[in-house]
This record gives structure tokens, sequence and C-alpha cells, in this order.
């Protein structure tokens, strides 16, 4: 049987910049404890095993945890005590816990309070943080050109954009210079409960824009322990979720293995961002990545969790202000 560590975890490129991401990347969200309390000696030892396990890829904001996220990857990284072009570090501006800004004013300063929590000299990708909060012509006319002002002064190498709503990100691209965005980070849109990102997928291609997938176990809801209090799924879609964790329980399977599993499946998403806060989550999540190269999916659970959430399929929730 494959083990987390028996072949390398894949490399992807990210679109056009030039990067290999492992093809499982560190969302760092729960290590602000976003999803309940998570020590600094616990965050030293997750991070450490998953650079280990060939992660080279790791996400964070100043939103998370209120800043907390960024300065606890900051110590874990730092204790890794390995080049800093041996991994990866991603980081975001314009949302913070007191509410949106993405004037150039504060994306400017945001980066040097970013780079002094994560104690580095620059970040590989700087993105504007849940665009759809914003206004998108702000982002195209002020945000990106200011992030282009940091690229050119050395604190960050490429920029990316996230948020929920996928019109979001054509949107932007429609209207920014080609190579101005290099990255697009979505997330819950490209799991077993919801897949449409595959639609945007050969556009994003066509932009040699890079593309990130964030949330394959969808924010809790394909866990064993469920999704935390503040999920915005609906009581319907939180039910089949449930349900389908069940039916793969009674099976002796895994709902997060197999969720993982299905969102590695499409090699144009460059890697899969799953949030961990734990030794034993850093090795399920590598250990499915491999099993999945080695022996392959699990054809007939996934289409049994198919049936089961084919009533909520594509069913997602409302984020962001209205755009005129
Ligand atoms: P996720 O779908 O990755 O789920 C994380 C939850 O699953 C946590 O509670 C984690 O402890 C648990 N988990 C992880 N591995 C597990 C396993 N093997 N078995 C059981 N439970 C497991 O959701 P997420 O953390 O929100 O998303 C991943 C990352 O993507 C974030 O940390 C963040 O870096 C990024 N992200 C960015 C945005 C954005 O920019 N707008 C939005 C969502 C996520």
């Amino acid at each position: 049987m494959a083990t987390a560590n028996s072949i390398p975890l894949e490399l992807r490129p990210l679109g056009n910049t030039g990067l290999k991401l492992s093809c499982v990347g560190f969302g760092a969200s729960p290590l602000g404890n976003v999803f309940g309390p998570v020590s600094e000696s616990d965050a030293i030892a997750t991070v450490r095993q998953a650079f280990r396990l060939g992660i080279n890829f790791f996400d964070t904001s100043p939103y998370y945890g209120g800043t907390l996220s960024e300065k606890v990857l900051g110590i874990t990284l730092k204790a890794l005590e390995v080049p800093r072009n041996e991994y990866i570090v991603a980081t975001k501006c314009g949302r913070y816990i007191d509410g949106f800004d993405f004037s150039a004013e504060r994306v400017t300063r945001s980066i040097d309070e970013s780079l002094e929590r994560l104690q580095l000299d620059y970040v590989d990708i700087l993105q504007c943080h849940d665009i759809e909060f914003g206004s998108l012509d702000q982002i195209v006319n002020e945000t990106i050109p200011a992030l282009l002002k940091l690229k050119e002064a050395g604190k960050i190498r490429f920029i990316g954009i996230t948020g929920l709503p996928l019109e979001i990100f054509t949107y932007v691209l429609d209207r920014v210079p080609p190579r101005t965005v290099d990255v697009v980070l979505s997330y819950c849109h490209y799991g077993v409960n919801d897949s449409t990102l595959e639609n945007l997928l050969p556009y994003l291609k066509s932009k040699g824009v890079g593309v990130i997938s964030a949330s394959p176990l969808a924010m809790g809801l394909l866990t064993e322990n469920g999704p935390p209090e503040w999920h915005p799924a609906s009581p319907e879609l939180k039910a089949a979720c449930k349900a389908a964790a069940a039916h793969c329980k009674e099976k002796g399977r895994n709902i997060s293995k197999l969720a993982m599993q299905y969102s590695l499946l499409n090699k144009d998403i460059s890697t899969i961002l799953v949030g961990m806060n734990s030794i034993q989550q850093v090795n399920e999540n590598v250990a499915a990545a491999v099993e999945l190269a080695t022996i392959g999916k699990d054809e007939k659970t996934l289409s049994e969790i198919d049936d089961i959430l084919k009533p909520v399929k594509n069913e997602t929730w409302p984020s962001g202000i209205q755009q005129s």
C-alpha cells in the first residue's frame, strides 16, 4: 500500500509564472484559529511535516485570525531553516478583520505589514482578497496598477485575485492588460458537490493565468466532523454532505480523502489548497494524492457520493456586493 512519502508529491506549473506548485497546497487559515485553536508548537510541527512530504506552497492572508495566520506561518517557515527559494508563499490584501479596502494606499501599506509578520523579504504571490466585496472597476483601475508597482519594487513576484463568484474573474481579466494578473484563486467550486470552475478553465488557460483551487473539503462540509458554525451553506447542502460522509463511513471510506482525490484529478488546476492544522491531516491529504497517483480513484464510491449529492449539485451561496 502507498504511504504518504513513498513517491514525491506531483509538481504542477502555475500558468505562465514559471512556478511549480505541489499539487496539494497548504492553506494556512486554520493557523489563524479559524477552525478552532491551534498551538504554536502544533503549527510548527504541521508545517514541518507538510514541507517534509513535498508540499511547497503555503497560502495565508492578513484577514485569517486577524493577522494571526500570517504571524504563525512566518514563525513556522522560519523554523524550517531551509533556503527561501524552496517554498512558495502567497498572501493577500484588501480584506481585513475590520473590513475591505482595495485602495492603492492601503494595499501598498498592507504588503509591508504582511512581510513583517511573515518575516520575509518578498512574497511569491500577492492576491486581492475576495474582490466581489469591492468595486471591480477599482480593482482594475487602481488596485492592480498599485500591485504592479510592488512587483517592480521586488516585494511580490506575481499578482492574483480571489473570490467566490466565478464571473468576477472574467470581469477583471477582460479589462486588464495581458500578463498583469498572473493567478486566480477560486474556492468551493471544484469539488464533489460543486465543480463549476471547470467551465472557466479553458478561458483561464487561454489567458495563461495559473489556477489555484481552494477548499476541496468545502470548508469542512466534506469531513466526518462537519462544518464550523459560521459555514454559509444552506441546511439542504449541509444535510446532503453529512449524508455523503455517513455513507462513506459506513463503507469504511473517508469522505475527505475521496473529495481530495476528486479535486486533484484535473491537471489544469495547479494546486488544491486545503486547510490543515495537524500532522495527521497533512499525512492524510498527501496520502490521498499519492494513492491517487499510484492506485487510481475509487470510481464506485465517487459515483455513489455523486448520487447522494445530485439534488444539491453546484449549489452555492451569495457572496459580496452587487456590482453595478
Ligand atoms: P477546506 O475545504 O480546505 O477545509 C478545511 C477544514 O478541513 C479544516 O477544518 C481542516 O482542519 C479540515 N481538514 C483538512 N484535512 C482534513 C482531513 N484529511 N480530514 C478531515 N478534516 C480535514 O477549507 P479552507 O481551509 O477554507 O480552504 C483551504 C485554504 O484555501 C484556506 O486555508 C485558505 O488558505 C484558502 N482559501 C482562500 C479563500 C479566498 O481567498 N477567498 C477562500 C477559501 C479558502
